[in-house]
Formats: structure tokens, C-alpha cells, sequence
């Protein structure tokens, strides 16, 4: 059986502590590879070799930096097929959505290459008698990224390329669910000229993100996954000393409101409901139809949609989307469509026994829709993260804005309506991170940052963009007094700027 390491120190290495996940084929349900758990001890390896590569990388130039950028970027695309298809192999979504995936994570890797302009301070020229204020951006050291089975290319490369364009040296600890496309960038990225030891991958469980936590030479931890590990994270590490941002679960909502197109709504509800499997963290899963006539019609029309959806295995190019990532988790989903029955919601579509021929130990579901689904039902406060999708009935337009802003999760909302004023309103007022007009899953594009609010966000800095080179840097402050020849005598007061 295939067995996937570690890449630490520029090289692929084998895994030493015995302990093993398995990596599962969804298609098929059966196990393809082993991966390594780190232990304790080779995580702290990884990290002593992130310390000692990174003063040398930091010390390069921004513009040596930005060219490794460059270049990683034209050896991805390179082998964009190869790796859409060994993303989507270990996570089942489709090969094109895979693409769609290195796509997103390699717009972070674009903006990243702008680094010599983005680490600019700031100066400002007399502040004082011969003196001079200025900003410097400085990186933060050895920093590490734990990241989710869900995006196991884009994450992976919205936390690395903008940590190491920086000049810190990364630890990835990627989902022990789809480690290989990960290993495979790392490698890239020493092919495009990093030096061994500034990006490392470790594989591993809760031992090695414990190490990461609790090791005094990790300055910054960002992580994405779930919203319970996500607490864990974030008070772990804040208490350890370190600069932490967590990004968590979501429960995205759609208004439909009485004078939006229903048409474009219908599609794009079925796009960001049931694509990937629902398995997005801006996967739309709550549709909020404003008025009874707009949701009867809207029902009307979802239901031979959602019964239609073509899932087939995820190398089938027809297909809308492929299985769900692990029978674990698919019987989790599952689940939750029995519980939403018992809890009084209606099932109006029911894909759970849904069998592909051929495939018939495939982590496969059919779409399901809810109708009358309550806010006080557990399948409407809780994520399912699967292809099951709820309708909540607003009254009017004040419900459809209480009811994302009152729930626990705030990472995305999105609202159909042709009226600008509604759409104004909506986006000044809802309490959530980020917003959609007419526009399902609003994730902002590389240059602005991306992040949820609530118990979807931990920390006070975003991802990409912007914030993405505060997350990564630690500001320093120079006041330089040239020429040397002025003489002031010893001041005793707090000095002021006359
Ligand atoms: P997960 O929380 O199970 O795992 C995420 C990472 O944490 C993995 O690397 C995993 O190995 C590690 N981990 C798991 N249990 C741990 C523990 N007890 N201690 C320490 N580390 C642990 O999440 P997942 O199932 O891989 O991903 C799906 C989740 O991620 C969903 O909740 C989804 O909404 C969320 N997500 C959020 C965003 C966002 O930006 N907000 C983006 C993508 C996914």
C-alpha cells in the first residue's frame, strides 16, 4: 500500500512514529494509502528546520521572493491536470470543481508575488528636528497552518504563499484525509527555488497540532476546519503566546426575495447548495424565501432540480458533483436528514438511498431538500456539510435579516432581489462576514480578505489579502535622528516633537 510521509528539510521523508491514517478512495470506499501520524518528536524536528532556514530566506531580497512566487505559479499550472485529478481522487469532488479549486488557491499565490510592494512601511520625512519616523514590516519567524479535507489545494496556498512570500519559514499540517496534493506543492515549491526548510509538511493528528500549539519557536498559527477544533485552537494557542486566527463551521443562508428572479435563484441555489457535495464552507444551506407565495413557487421549482442533479463518480465529467469525502462522514450526514424528519421538518426530496451502479460502496448521496424547517430544529442550527438543503420561511424581509444575524455561525449570506434599496439595507445591516448580492457564495477574490464572523471566525485578522501580510508580519517603529551633530542635552521629560 502506498504510504504517504512527510516533506521536511526539502525531501520527502517516511513517517517514523508507527501510526498511520487511512487515506480512502470515495469513489470506491476502499482505503489507497496510509499516511503518517507525526509524533511529537518529528514535529519538533520539522520545526527546528523552519527555524533554521528561515533568518537566511527573510534576509532575501522581497523581489528573490516574489520570483519563487512566479515560478511556483507556472510549475502548478504545468501540472494542473495531474493534480485536479489526484485532488479529486482523494476527495471526491469532481475533477473540474478540483481545478476550481488550485484555481482560487493559486490567486493568493498571484497576490503573494506583489510581495516587495505589499511589505512597503511607511516614512515620514522631518517629523522632528532632523528626524525621521518610519514602519517597517518584519516577519514573524517559524509560523504553521492546519487546514481542512475540504479545499486541499486552495487552503494549503492561502496560508503558505502570502506566510513564506513574507519571509517566514511554514509548518502545513494538512487534513489526514487528502494529504497528496499538498506534499505535491511543497515539492513545487522548492522547485521554484525556496530553500529546503522554509515550507514543510508534516502529516498527523491531534499529537502533531498539540506540538504546534505548545512549541515556544511557532510565533503564528492560522487554522480552517471545523468550529469546535477552531476553539480549541484558538484558546490553546492565545494561550501559549501566539498570534492566532481560526476560521470555522457556517450555516450560509439565501433570501429569496418576492422580486428576484426565481429562475437565476433556483440555479443558483442547486450550484452552491449540492456543488461539491455540499461540502463548502460557503455552501449555501439554508434558502430563506421572503412571503408564502415566494416560497411556494420556490419550492415548486427546486424540487425537479434537486431530484434531477446528476451525482456520479467524481472523474465523470457530467457529473454535478461526486461522493462525500469518507463513509463516516457520509452516515453522519445521513443522520442528519433522519433527525431533521424526526424534528417535524418536511423531506420533500430524499436522496439518501440513492445507489450508482458499479460504485456501490461509493460515499454517494442524492440531493435532499427540506421544506418548513424551523431555526429551533438541530438540522438548521448545526452544519451538515452535506448535500441537504433547508427552507426557512420568512414572514417579510425583517425575519430573512434576523435570522443569519441571529444565528450562531456568520460566514456567509447572500440575497436575490432586484431592488437596490432592499440590497443596500441587507448588506449595512446583516451580521455576518460576507455578503452576496445576487451572487450565492460571495468569496472575495485574493486581494480582499476572506473571513467569517461569530463562531465562524476566531482572531482579529483575515485571511488573504491585506490582512493576510498583518497576519504574517509584526510591525516595527524606527524615530532616527540624522544629522548626529545636534545636541540637545539630556532631556528629562517624555520627549515631544516641537
Ligand atoms: P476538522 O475540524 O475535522 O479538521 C481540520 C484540521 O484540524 C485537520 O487538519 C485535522 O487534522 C485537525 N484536527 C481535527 N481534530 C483535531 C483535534 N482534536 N485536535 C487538533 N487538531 C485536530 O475539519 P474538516 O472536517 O477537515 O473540514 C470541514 C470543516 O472546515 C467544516 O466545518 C467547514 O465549514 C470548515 N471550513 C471552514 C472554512 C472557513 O474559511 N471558515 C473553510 C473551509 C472549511
Amino acid at each position: 500500500m502506498r504510504e504517504i510521509g512527510h516533506f521536511i528539510s526539502g525531501k520527502v521523508i517516511a513517517g517514523k512514529s508507527g501510526r498511520f491514517g487511512e487515506v480512502f478512495d470515495p469513489n470506491t470506499g476502499e482505503v489507497q494509502a496510509k499516511v503518517a501520524f507525526a509524533s511529537r518528536s518529528e514535529m519538533e524536528a520539522a520545526i527546528a528546520t523552519g527555524a533554521a532556514a528561515q533568518p537566511a530566506w527573510a534576509a532575501t531580497n522581497p523581489q528573490r521572493r516574489a520570483r519563487v512566487m512566479f515560478k511556483f505559479l507556472e510549475l502548478v499550472q504545468n501540472e494542473y491536470d495531474s493534480l485536479a485529478k489526484l485532488l479529486s481522487s482523494e476527495h471526491g469532488k469532481t475533477v473540474a470543481d478540483a481545478r476550481g479549486d488550485i484555481q482560487r488557491g493559486l490567486e493568493v499565490v498571484e497576490f503573494a508575488c506583489g510581495i516587495p510592494h505589499l511589505l512597503k512601511g511607511e516614512f515620514s520625512d522631518s517629523a522632528g528636528p532632523g528626524i525621521d519616523l518610519f514602519s517597517l514590516r518584519q516577519p514573524l519567524g517559524v509560523v504553521a497552518g492546519i487546514t481542512p479535507f475540504n479545499f486541499p489545494a486552495m487552503i494549503p496556498m492561502w496560508k503558505f504563499a502570502p506566510a513564506v512570500a513574507c519571509g517566514n519559514a511554514f509548518i502545513l499540517k494538512p487534513s489526514e484525509r487528502d494529504p497528496s496534493v499538498p506534499m505535491r506543492l511543497a515539492e513545487l515549491l522548492v522547485a521554484a527555488g525556496l530553500p529546503a526548510g522554509v515550507l514543510n509538511v508534516v502529516n498527523g493528528d491531534k499529537e502533531a497540532v498539540d506540538t504546534l500549539l505548545t512549541d515556544p519557536r511557532v510565533q503564528a498559527i492560522g487554522f480552517v476546519g471545523s468550529s469546535s477544533i477552531a476553539e480549541y485552537i484558538y484558546a490553546t494557542g492565545c494561550a501559549h503566546g501566539k498570534r492566532v486566527q481560526c476560521f470555522g463551521g457556517a450555516k450560509n443562508h439565501m433570501i429569496v426575495m418576492p422580486d428576484a428572479d426565481m429562475d437565476q435563484a433556483v440555479d443558483a441555489l442547486i450550484g452552491a447548495g449540492y456543488g461539491s457535495a455540499g461540502e463548502r464552507c460557503m455552501a449555501v444551506s439554508v434558502a430563506v424565501p421572503v412571503g408564502q407565495k415566494t416560497a411556494d413557487i420556490l419550492v415548486q421549482k427546486l424540487i425537479p432540480r434537486v431530484e434531477s442533479l446528476k451525482v456520479g463518480p467524481s472523474t465523470d465529467p457530467q457529473a454535478d458533483y461526486g461522493p462525500l469525502v469518507t463513509r463516516a462522514h457520509l452516515d453522519k450526514v445521513k443522520n442528519y436528514v433522519e433527525l431533521g424528519v424526526k424534528e417535524g421538518a418536511k423531506l420533500v426530496v430524499d436522496g439518501r438511498n440513492f445507489k450508482l451502479q458499479g460504485y456501490e460502496n461509493g460515499n454517494f448521496m442524492g440531493g435532499c431538500l427540506f421544506d418548513e424547517v424551523k431555526p429551533s430544529m438541530r438540522i438548521y442550527r448545526e452544519e451538515i456539510f452535506g448535500p441537504v438543503l433547508s427552507v426557512v420561511r420568512a414572514k417579510d424581509y425583517e425575519e430573512a435579516v434576523r435570522l443569519p444575524s441571529e444565528h450562531d455561525y456568520g460566514n456567509g449570506v447572500a440575497i436575490f432581489t432586484r431592488d437596490g434599496d432592499t440590497a443596500r439595507d441587507f448588506t449595512s445591516r446583516v451580521n455576518v462576514g460576507m455578503v452576496g448580492v445576487n451572487f450565492a457564495i460571495p468569496v472575495p477574490l485574493s486581494y480582499y480578505t476572506f473571513g467569517g464572523w461569530k463562531r465562524s471566525g476566531f482572531g482579529d485578522l483575515n485571511q488573504h489579502g491585506p490582512d493576510s501580510i498583518r497576519f504574517y508580519t509584526k510591525t516595527k517603529t524606527v524615530t532616527a535622528r540624522w544629522p548626529s551633530g545636534i545636541k540637545e542635552g539630556a532631556e528629562f521629560v517624555i520627549p515631544t516633537m516641537r
